[in-house]
């Protein structure tokens, strides 16, 4: 073996021996690697947690420690703790088998690389090597120049940051030089386009950040992947803070500062504390509070939710107690609750911040006063609001309905009433009405999330199409998600008149298929249909954009009911709707585990096939069939506006042309998986 300063050298020219890279396949486990990203809870054989890939609410990302690999159902992606490491920490396949061989304490042995494979560097590995070489620079400056000691180093002392807690952090200066940094990156050999596209370089071939101390900002896995630094002169035209904007390796709403140490923490100690700025993360961490973080350069979004939600589901914001504070504190836990967190805030004494109190107090005295001043959001908001109103009748009134939109965020229905309880009593207000208010304000969120849901939907297909059009592969063939979107078509909503006439007493057609899907639900939800992958989980997912198309009210009410369990990963079964407190949601309960034969295409329950027993074909032939009756409603509804159309609007003649044709389109591609055949103008 050569020693250690030879190998460092050699390492770009050497690969990993085949032996090296089986030893890690044989050693690496999919559940422990992905865990040290994903919360992830077992559910049967397999384990469940938030996909890391896409946003969601509801886990669909299961990992089979057993078969040793990880499926996202909401947007495909799937692979094993190699293909995982690839992606989610964008390593390249020699980084993750050392990021692996490190993990199991596999001894790397190394070969001779070729000079093709040196020179297959990609475009992000040549922007984090400029970022890397910039930090070094950074942290040389303040640690070797005498400016950098007398001023950037000084100020870090100043704010009682230890040497320890400086490298941790690996904070360093920039000097006020013109283009000190893009001069030394060039000299050492980085090219110029590649320091501009780091967000490091000025058009004008500048150093984009000047004469301030850096905090190099980092992605969750430890990488740095840009930079802030804070101005050492307070000019009034001269911003306190600059970020680096968004480059391909920093997106700010994908970022939190301070996650990558404190990410463990949030874990054990089931909390994550919002601070809003990055001393304020650095000071605590330094006093014993691991688990704390910041965004960096932008107001909290729904993607900083979805990381932290990812180790615990408890957000604490710690805000300063002046005005801006405390707005960032109300914008903020909204974005929290609707993302599902279980939202708290502290909100400081005015003047102070974070950093200076917890320094001043120490970190017993910051606990107590932590425990003493958290108060939910709905007390914080309602608190809050109600003091600015004042007696002011009016102004009262508004304050309750703005918090009542806020409690209408909150997912779980339990959790959501006693807030609104809580809220009724600090807003001294009737409880019923109130109530009745969150209810009207979540029917409200709930048709906006639908449409959320279906746009984003259709975004990922469009993306994996696109990717599979680049890489020259033949396009995806029709998956169930390219029938979705039925959104798109949504103001054919309202019932077809014709569809009224039926008699209650004998179901329509759309309430026997409907009561078909809903059949799945209440008797099969909990089976397999793949591995990991339960009936419920399929079904809700395929009727996430066919929610409003449910006719059927009691057939809707159990749907939406389902969701709801779902989302807090409460149990669906018969037993429970058997007890229900509707009386009508019993009855159906008792006919569907009656019903032996499935609706035919003539949709009477005579001359039907019967259920088999066979819940994989069962449900997705079910769900098709769904699918196939809504979207022939749409297509003659939207055919029929197209016959009543004037002729000289020929923008909307267009426009309903091309839909009539996508929905054609899509219903034969149902119709051919489903092998029934369409007859023309039936
Ligand atoms: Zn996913």
């Amino acid at each position: 073996m050569l020693p250690l300063s030879w190998r460092t050298f050699v390492i770009e020219l050497m690969s990993l021996s085949d032996k090296t890279v089986q030893q890690v396949k044989d050693a690496m486990r999919v559940d422990d690697v992905v865990g040290e990203f994903v919360r992830l809870k077992k559910a049967g054989s397999t384990l469940k947690g938030l996909c890391p890939f896409h946003g969601e609410k509801t886990p669909s990302f299961v990992v089979s420690p057993a078969k040793g690999f990880y499926h996202c159902f909401g947007c495909q992606k799937s692979g094993d703790a190699i293909t995982f490491l690839m992606e989610h920490n964008s390593l390249d396949f020699v980084e993750s088998i050392k990021w692996l061989a490190n993990r199991y304490n596999i001894e790397i042995i190394e070969e001779q690389r070729s000079q093709e494979a040196i020179e297959k560097r990609n475009h992000r590995d040549s922007l984090r090597l400029v970022i890397e070489a910039a930090e070094k620079h950074y942290i040389t400056t303040m640690l070797e120049d005498e400016l950098g000691r007398s001023v950037g180093l000084s100020y870090f002392k100043h704010r009682g940051f230890t040497d320890e807690t400086i490298k941790n952090f690996g904070l360093g200066y920039a000097h006020d030089k013109r283009n000190d940094l893009v001069l030394t990156l060039t000299q050492a050999g980085y090219k110029q386009e590649h320091i501009q596209e780091a967000g490091l370089m000025t058009k004008s071939g500048a150093d984009f950040l000047r004469g301030r101390v850096i905090f190099p900002i980092r992605d969750m896995t430890g990488k740095t992947v840009a930079f802030a630094g804070r101005a050492m002169v307070s000019d009034k035209g001269v911003p306190k803070y600059l970020n680096i904007g968004e480059t391909e390796l920093y997106k700010k709403s994908h970022v939190l500062y301070g996650l990558d140490l404190a990410r463990a923490p949030i874990r054990k100690l089931d909390e994550a504390i919002v601070v809003e700025g990055y001393t304020d993360v650095i000071s605590l961490h330094q006093h014993g509070v691991p688990n704390a973080v910041a965004t960096s350069g932008t107001a909290l979004t729904p993607g900083h939710v979805d990381l932290i939600r990812r180790f615990s589901d408890n957000v604490t914001f710690l805000f300063d107690g002046d005005k801006a504070g405390i707005k960032a504190a109300m914008r903020g836990m909204d974005v929290a609750v609707t993302a599902g967190a279980n939202v708290r805030v502290v909100i400081l004494d005015d003047g102070q911040d974070p950093d200076s109190f917890i320094q001043d107090v120490g970190l017993a005295a910051f606990e107590a006063f932590m425990s003493e001043r958290k108060v939910t959001f709905v007390e914080f908001k309602a608190s809050w609001l109600l003091k600015e109103a004042g007696t002011d009748p009016i102004k009262r009134s508004k304050a309750a309905r703005e918090v009542m939109r806020s409690v209408a965020l909150v997912d779980d229905s339990i959790m959501r009433q006693e807030y609104a309880r809580f809220a009724a009593k600090l807003l001294d207000m009737n409880e019923q009405t109130l109530l009745a208010e969150t209810q009207e304000e979540r029917v409200k969120l709930l048709n906006q999330r639908q449409k959320d849901a279906a746009r984003e939907q259709q975004r990922l297909q469009r993306e994996r199409r696109r990717a599979a059009e680049q890489s020259g592969a033949a396009p995806p063939p029709p998956m169930p998600d390219d029938y979705q979107g039925m959104d798109a078509y949504d103001d054919y909503q309202e019932d077809d008149p014709r569809e009224q006439l039926v008699e209650r007493a004998a179901p329509s057609r759309h309430q026997m298929i409907e009561e078909a899907v809903i059949r799945l639900l209440v008797l099969w939800a909990e089976r397999e249909m793949e591995d990991g992958i339960t009936v419920k989980d399929y079904v809700l997912h395929q009727l996430d954009d066919l929610r409003d198309h449910f006719d059927d009210p009691i057939c809707k009410l159990i749907l939406l009911e389902c969701y709801d369990r779902h989302s807090r990963v409460q149990p669906i079964n018969e037993a429970y709707f058997r007890s229900h407190n509707s009386q009508d949601v019993i009855k159906l309960c008792a006919k569907l585990s009656a019903i032996k034969y499935n609706p035919s295409e003539r949709n009477t329950y005579r001359h039907q096939k019967p259920i088999l027993d066979n819940h994989y074909e069962e449900t997705i032939k079910t769900i098709r069939r769904l699918r196939i009756k809504k979207i022939e409603r749409l297509l003659k509804k939207t055919q029929l506006e197209f016959s009543e159309l004037k002729s000289e609007d020929e923008k909307k003649q267009i426009k309903l042309i091309r839909r009539i044709t996508k929905l054609q389109s899509i219903l034969s591609a149902l119709h051919l998986e489903d092998g029934t055949v369409v007859l023309p103008n039936r």
